[in-house]
């Protein structure tokens, strides 16, 4: 298969209308704004990926899907133009073939912990699969001083290596980047990480120690994956139908 039309024809047809939702849903939730985007893996065609062409993720349509391969190329040129950051898709999904869903936002309550030194960390069990202390990618170093854009092949892939085998990485005064087995756990993971910024900045006006959730506790969700998306997807899906 080489046509964009062929590689949509032989995909599972739920992944491509979810992916359109999943567009929708992560505007509707405050994980986007204009920017962000989010993509998916068939695994089906494990060797390229679906994501939008540059658009605001809420004006995304099934038309306005693209394939692309594990170099983040479209597979053909529609001679439009294309999210600056599909480094982070082409190179998560390389680095990780367990990654079927990755969303990239700048999902604003998560800045603050990119630019400090205090580590995001589980706060409650709807993030029980966050990880103790969440990784922060520092872009100066592997490329001084730049836009903090995810350009480039070799940046997408020094970020992949800072995400490492976990659910999320944040990336130093720009945002972050989670991913899933699929669609409903990446968006879920997007949502509830923004969320548990938001706690555990509330928690700490409070007096501690505060008390984050044990790798033990973690563990007991869904086998450390978190808790199971489903119920929450289909009521984001009925809320977004109507956009
Ligand atoms: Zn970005």
């Amino acid at each position: 298969m080489t046509t964009e039309a062929e590689l949509k024809a032989a995909a599972d047809p739920q992944i491509l209308s979810d992916l359109v939702l999943a567009n929708r849903i992560l505007y509707a939730l405050g994980v986007v704004d204009g920017y962000g985007h989010v993509s998916a893996r068939d695994p089906r065609q494990p060797e390229h990926f679906f994501l939008s062409r540059a658009l605001a993720p809420a004006l995304v349509t099934a038309d306005d899907i693209m394939a692309y391969d594990l170099d983040s190329s479209p597979v053909e040129d529609r001679g439009c133009e294309l999210y600056s950051e599909r480094f982070i898709h082409g190179e998560v999904f390389r680095a990780r073939g367990d990654v079927h869903a990755v969303v990239h936002s700048h999902s604003p309550t998560i800045i603050p912990f990119s630019i400090s030194k205090t580590p995001l960390a589980p706060v409650y069990h709807m993030a029980s699969f966050i990880p103790p202390a969440v990784p922060v990618f520092e872009i100066r170093e592997v490329a001084g001083m730049t836009d903090l854009l995810i350009r480039t092949k070799a940046l997408g892939q020094a970020l992949a290596r800072t995400l490492g085998n976990g659910p999320v990485a944040l990336m130093r005064g720009h945002g972050n980047v989670v991913v899933g087995t699929n669609l409903k756990y990446a968006v879920s993971r997007a949502y509830y990480t923004e969320v548990n910024a938001r706690l555990q900045l509330q928690a700490r006006t409070l007096d501690g120690p505060l008390t984050f959730l044990d790798p033990h506790e973690s563990a007991k969700f869904n086998g450390g994956k978190g808790v199971n998306p489903e119920r929450a997807w289909d009521m984001w899906v009925r809320s977004v139908q109507g956009l």
